[in-house]
């Protein structure tokens, strides 16, 4: 591959699709290169936005106040109860902090929420600092956790220590240790791990389920308090929509606790239909699966008139997606080609090798295949391949905008939901407003 913009050390993480399949020889899941100026998250963030959305959840970072901003109030899970996971709490590390140690304001800031709140639940993220000065979080959560009858739960993820999904493992071990102090009875019913509820989405699952007559134990973690979670373990299975956030944990619950998994997802017609009949089967529900087929197939009817109408607008046009997880980008390449259009770029943050053989086996001859990009590469080859539309978040938003490219936030900050059949109208309309907007004739003239 000869591109001036691509370092050498990331061109073995970048594949041009070819007839048939590679088998894969793309790498992914391994830390980003240095200087190669990563769109991924840290190691806390990781951490961070998978338990942020615990609602009645104190979140501690222990750290310098920059680390807090990161994620302070930037995802838009929603909460049918408690707002507290909206706030950030920070020990506001300084240099003298640095010099004589951090835990005395460590502790101070735990026994002054303590004091105010009295919380079930309490978060305290271990930033890269204090991976340097080596203070003993544990200890001072032990301590504390003592002193007022609480659980203070120790996250540690320092920054440097290895990439967004070592995040993801800590969120997942930190969870583990609150669930499995608990043993509920066993209840008919399943947790949803790997969803937020941005924009309401794990209400729109829940309905779903709902409909087909299938009980939700517990979620992981949109929408979810501390009671909902302890009762987690008593669930006889657990759907997994977000794997590369979650499946470490669907992986530690079954081996601990003998809850099996599938993994699903519920972006799209297909994968949406398919997930709710797959989940009735694992249960052996003959009946929840007839109700599945019935409301699939209805809903299914109903969009395909919809698409119709949109497809005329949008066939031929070329997206570009990039994403945290493969899951969400293999559903957007079958949602994409059900609305007519082609992905001809698609990337991931977080993807693991069998994302990247079903991605491979989807898309088109040449289209350009990126783990772990970075702004210059995304750049590259969206101008390349001439994207109409990038599918990113936050990260990405600026960059298709100075590109005078088309944009939709599929991440943290996005309005309306995008999940379910629900979803797949939002999506469609969303995409055909953004592509088809005048505004793009304009722009690039002047490009
Ligand atoms: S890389 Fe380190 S300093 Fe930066 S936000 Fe992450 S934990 Fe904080």
């Amino acid at each position: 591959m000869e591109n001036a913009s691509v370092l050498d050390e990331r061109k073995e993480f970048i594949l041009y699709k070819q007839d048939g399949c590679s088998g894969n020889e793309m790498k992914c899941d391994a830390n980003s290169v240095s200087g190669a100026v990563s769109q991924r998250a840290c190691v806390y963030c990781g951490a961070r936005v998978v338990l942020n959305p615990i609602t009645d959840a104190f979140h501690i970072v222990h750290g310098p106040i920059g680390c807090a901003s990161y994620t302070w109030d930037i995802r838009g899970s929603l909460s049918s109860g408690d707002d507290l996971y909206r706030n950030s709490f920070s020990t506001d590390l300084r240099e003298p902090d640095i010099i004589f140690g951090g835990e005395k304001r460590l502790t101070a800031a735990i026994e002054e929420i303590a004091e105010k709140y009295q919380p079930k639940l309490i978060f305290v993220y271990a930033t890269c600092i204090v991976g340097v000065i080596g203070d003993d979080v544990n200890a001072v959560c032990k301590a504390m956790s003592e002193k007022y009858n609480m659980r203070v739960i120790p996250v540690k993820s320092p920054g440097f220590s290895g990439n967004k999904s070592v995040g993801y493992k800590m969120a997942c071990n930190a969870i583990m240790e609150l669930i499995s102090k608990h043993e509920p009875a066993k209840r008919k019913g399943v947790n949803i791990l790997g969803d937020f509820n941005l924009a309401g989405e794990m209400w729109i699952i829940k309905d779903y389920l709902n409909k087909t007559g299938i009980p939700v134990v517990s979620t992981f973690t949109g929408d979810s308090c501390h009671d909902s979670l302890i009762k987690s373990s008593g669930a006889e299975l657990n759907i997994v929509q977000c794997a590369g956030s979650s499946a470490y944990l669907a992986d530690r619950m079954e081996e601990e606790m003998g809850i099996p998994y599938i993994k699903v997802s519920f972006f799209g017609i297909e994968d949406t239909a398919s997930s709710l009949i797959r989940i009735a089967e694992a249960l052996k529900d003959e009946e929840a699966k007839q109700k599945a087929i019935e409301f699939t197939s209805a809903e299914t009817g109903k969009l395909q008139q919809f698409l119709a109408k949109y497809r005329k607008n949008l066939q031929g046009k070329k997206a570009a997606i990039y994403v945290g997880g493969g899951f969400k980008a293999i559903s957007l390449i079958r949602q994409f080609h059900s609305m007519g259009m082609e992905t001809v770029v698609v990337g991931t943050q977080t993807g693991k090798k069998d994302d990247y053989e079903i991605i491979e086996s989807l898309v088109n001859k040449d289209t350009v295949i990126l783990d772990d990009a970075n702004p210059a590469e995304l750049e590259k080859f969206m101008k390349e391949k001439g994207a109409d539309i990038l599918v990113g978040g936050v990260k990405e938003r600026p960059l298709a905008y100075k590109l005078g490219i088309a944009f939709c936030d599929h991440n943290h900050e996005r309005k309306h939901p995008l999940c379910g059949f629900d979803g797949v109208v939002n999506f469609t309309e969303e995409i055909n407003r953004s592509v088809n907007n005048p505004v793009w004739r304009y722009i690039n003239a002047e490009l």
